[in-house]
């Protein structure tokens, strides 16, 4: 091996870790849940999980996982069209289909996956792909491994006009769909994340569906953060917006709000979905979710159609806990998801100082990350809170009287 990249890689490395932007795994040693055992064996409360049913440690959905473990096995050993398809796999598909309001769905190991074999299959040189400029990471690859010119608006702005969001000037969403290279393709698709990791935003699905029709554009929706907990029933974005069922295409994942496994979903129409079957890559070359993992995801959808009890709850908790970090001197970004990105980005060393302030937290008891450059802008670190319908009125107190003591250490708040 040439040694050359390893001292590369170490002057990297070293570059990183003097700004600060090192990120250092913490390792847990118990079941996820709102309270977990950090390493050490100290027990700390969690808020920064995906876990926003609290689903992932239910005792239903273990048990179902084991008992399908025991009729279904561990592995198929196979991709879907050898023999890696089972009953159950069908009817997850079915069952998530029904539940997004589409025609039929197909799964993949992840929902990076079901991002990464979205678009290839469909659009080519002769195709316009529209995203927005905050889209994550796994459809920003996908839209790589096609061919069709690229567009970026920005974030969330439907209409026309140039707007600078992040430090980022970029035109609206309309002004892409009357470019006459856009309005001339085969096909023009518009993708967007429904609810946005970082900001714990959500699409303007409604003004997004509307210019799709207008401009006779395919919608694409990823919503990995929305699926199971936003919308009145949990089925996410589009119900938010009441546009439910009329995404062409609708990602996400089992790995967050839906037991917090693994495992994504592409859903649509049944001849888009047929397609994918035949086409698409990380469909045919890789194996798909392991059926513990389905027979769990599917006792989750049992247990998110029955009740919006635990949906409720997180609602509850998270405009609770917005409202007292308020109180308490912190600066947010308002919204309506469990995501509550408390802001950093005014403070001189802000990459440093989010570390800092959640290893601070951390020795209070509280589990919460802080992110910086590159995972967001520079000058926008951010803590950011999510909270669960596991997490106890308690819980959000404690959290909320952490973040108030090592604000007053930090000399952030009074
Ligand atoms: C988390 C996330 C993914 C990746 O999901 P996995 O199933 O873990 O691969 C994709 N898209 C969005 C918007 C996400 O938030």
């Amino acid at each position: 091996m040439s040694s050359r990249i390893l001292v590369d890689l170490a002057k990297l490395m070293k570059v990183r870790d003097d700004e600060g932007l090192m990120k250092r795994e913490r390792v847990i040693s118990s079941a996820q849940g709102a309270e977990i055992t950090v390493a050490g064996g100290k027990k700390v409360l969690n808020f920064c999980a995906n876990n926003y049913l609290g689903l992932a440690s239910h005792p239903e959905v273990l048990e179902a996982a084991a008992e399908t473990l025991r009729t279904r096995g561990f592995g198929l050993s196979s991709v879907r069209f050898i023999c890696g398809t089972q009953d159950i796999h069908r009817e997850l598909e079915r069952r998530t289909a029904e539940f997004l309001g589409t025609d039929d769905a197909i799964l993949y190991s992840s929902c990076f996956d079901a991002n990464g074999g979205v678009f290839q299959p469909f659009l080519d040189e002769e195709c316009a792909i529209i995203a927005d400029q905050l889209n994550h990471a796994s459809i920003i690859d996908g839209v790589r491994l096609c061919k069709a010119q690229r567009h970026v608006y920005s974030h969330c702005h439907t209409g026309t006009g140039l707007r600078n969001f992040d430090g980022r000037e970029l035109p609206g969403l309309e002004d892409i769909l009357m470019l006459d290279s856009v309005r001339n393709a085969r096909y023009r698709l518009v993708a967007t994340d429904g609810v946005f990791s970082m900001n714990g935003d959500i699409a303007p699905l409604d003004a997004i569906v509307d210019m799709c029709d207008r401009h006779d554009a395919l919608l694409m929706v990823d919503d990995s953060h929305g699926t199971g907990y936003i919308g009145r029933t949990g089925r996410g974005s589009l119900e938010r917006h009441g546009v439910l069922g009329r995404a062409d295409l609708v990602t996400t994942t089992f790995g967050k709000a839906c037991g917090g496994a693994s495992g994504g979903v592409t859903a649509g129409r049944k001849v888009l979905i047929e397609w994918l079957r035949q086409t698409s890559r990380p469909y045919i070359f890789s194996n798909t979710m392991a059926p513990p993992v389905v027979g769990g995801t599917l006792k989750v959808l049992d247990i998110i159609e029955r009740s919006t009890e635990l949906r409720d709850r997180v609602h509850e908790n998270a405009a609770y806990f917005r409202n007292g970090i308020k109180k308490a001197g912190f600066s947010i970004i308002d919204g309506e998801t469990a995501i509550v990105p408390i802001l950093f980005g005014m403070y001189p060393n802000d990459a440093v100082l989010v570390q800092q302030f959640a290893d601070d937290l951390l020795e209070e008891g509280i589990y919460a990350i802080g992110f910086f450059y590159p995972v967001v802008a520079r000058g926008q670190s951010r803590i950011r809170v999510q909270l669960s319908a596991a997490h106890t009125r308690e819980h959000l107190d404690m959290a909320i009287a952490a973040f108030e003591k090592v604000g007053k250490k930090h000399g952030i708040t009074g």
